[in-house]
């Protein structure tokens, strides 16, 4: 499961701390004061098009580098927070950062895709999508440009249905189904979700060359959500293999450690530049 695959990465996380309401409790007590001292910070993943090989766009993710405790995951915080209020705080704080970097990056180097994760709970907020408009109006980023990340789960079990997501479809901002394949996806719901993207979940991507029923489930979500006139991204892309085999699969965008790592804006923006320079050479 997420908790523990992403426990190899992060020192600091453990999936028995998760379960602790004392540990979450406090996580949560800390954040706003986190975010508003600047000890939450924004990565960049970048995701690269299979058909043009370049950086197309990133993801943002959270990240909280904690003085005391150094590095907590996502998973620990962002998941404390989705039970709060408090992740109304943290989306707006990284769609905000993420909106602003994007508006920049496309206005330096050309067509850049800006992806964001919403959390289900955001959905029940009724100024959500005005909360969203006001954002992308104050950076000037073209609705287009920006994608929100839902897992299917969430989607599902926001109890406020789908109406939300056909605003912000009606805004102009494109919708991407995460983690596709762990949750409980039903051909029914895919249809009824206006998504323009579906991200096949790192499990199936990562094991689908030692593992046939893996590589089945690829194949056949990028035959299906190509049928359905959706883009595929491809997310835990490890390596240079993997990548070649999506490639083959007709996949239009891979992410994943073999592509780049979460990082800074900074180095984002020195792929971004050295591109560039390669392509004009
Ligand atoms: P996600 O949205 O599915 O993001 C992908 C996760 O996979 C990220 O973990 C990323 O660092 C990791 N990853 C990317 N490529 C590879 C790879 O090749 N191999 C492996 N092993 N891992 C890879 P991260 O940053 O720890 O985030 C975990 C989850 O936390 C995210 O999963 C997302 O659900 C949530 N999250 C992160 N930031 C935010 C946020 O700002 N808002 C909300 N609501 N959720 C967030
Ligand atoms: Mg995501
Ligand atoms: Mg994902
Ligand atoms: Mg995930």
């Amino acid at each position: 499961d997420e908790a523990s695959s992403e426990g190899l990465r992060w020192k600091y996380h453990d999936p028995e701390r998760l379960k602790d309401v004392d540990w979450r409790l406090s996580l949560l007590s800390q954040l706003d004061d986190a975010i508003d001292h600047g000890q939450v910070w924004v990565a960049f993943q970048p995701q690269l098009d299979l058909r043009t090989n370049l950086i197309r766009g990133a993801e943002a993710l959270a990240r909280w580098t904690h003085p005391e405790k150094g590095p907590i995951s996502p998973v620990e915080f962002v998941t404390a927070a989705e039970q709060s209020d408090r992740i109304e705080k943290l989306t707006m704080f990284v769609l905000d950062k993420a909106v602003a970097e994007a508006a920049r990056i496309n206005r330096e180097y050309g067509d850049f895709d800006m992806a964001v994760n919403l959390s289900a709970r955001m959905l029940t907020d009724k100024s959500l999508l005005s909360k969203v408009k006001e954002v992308l109006d104050r950076h000037g980023l073209d609705p287009a440009r920006l994608t929100l990340e839902l897992t299917e789960t969430a989607a599902m079990a926001s109890g406020s249905g789908t109406a939300p997501l056909f605003g912000l479809r009606d805004l102009g901002v494109n919708i991407s189904i995460d983690d596709y394949g762990t949750g409980l996806s039903t051909l029914e719901y895919l249809k009824k979700i206006p998504a323009g993207e579906i991200k096949i979940d790192q499990g199936f991507v990562k094991s689908m060359r030692d593992h046939r029923s893996d590589l089945v489930m690829v194949q056949s979500t990028i035959a299906l959500a190509h049928s359905l006139g959706r883009r595929v991204v491809a997310e835990g892309v490890e390596t240079r293999e993997l990548l070649d085999m999506l490639v083959a699969m007709k996949c239009e965008v891979a992410q994943g450690f073999v592509v780049g790592r979460p990082s800074s804006v900074n180095d984002l923006t020195k792929r971004l530049l050295a591109e560039r320079k390669r392509r004009v050479a």
